[in-house]
């Protein structure tokens, strides 16, 4: 149940930041989800949407967004930087179902389109972010 805990940071955080901007209500959440982030958007969102409910500042309902960032790799050996969506279009099913399960998995399966290395990492589209909070004083 990892979709709670990732939600109950992002609650916090955004609670966090409201009590700095000293904002009585918060209207919008906007949480980037990486492309090779394992989660369960639904679950995740409702887990939002619950621990949202005895907060204070008060957040308001439907206020968080998730909007999907998309993942670059980089390689170790040449340089070279790609996009996971570019390089899920080789893969099978099986692949890049596997991948979305557990994101390592994209180690066994690729290899950098420029020099073939299997040594390269994910620079961006990991992990969840909150990239910002509006709300009213
Ligand atoms: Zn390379």
């Amino acid at each position: 149940m990892h979709e709670w805990a990732l939600a109950e940071s992002i609650v916090m955080a955004a609670v966090e930041t409201a009590q700095k901007e000293k904002l009585k209500t918060i209207t919008e959440v906007t949480v980037h989800i990486g492309e090779l982030q394992q989660i369960e958007k639904e679950i995740f969102l409702f887990a939002l949407n619950e621990l949202a409910k005895s907060q204070k500042p008060k957040i308001k309902n439907d206020a968080f967004h998730l909007k999907t960032e998309k993942s670059t790799l980089v390689c170790k050996t040449c340089g070279h930087c790609w996009k996971y969506s570019d390089m899920k279009k080789k893969l099978n099913e099986t692949e890049s179902e596997s991948i979305h399960f557990i994101p390592e998995v994209v180690f066994v399966h690729a290899r950098c389109p420029s020099c073939g290395s299997p040594d390269f990492e994910i620079t961006k589209g990991r992990g969840v972010t909150l990239t910002s909070i509006k709300g009213v004083r």
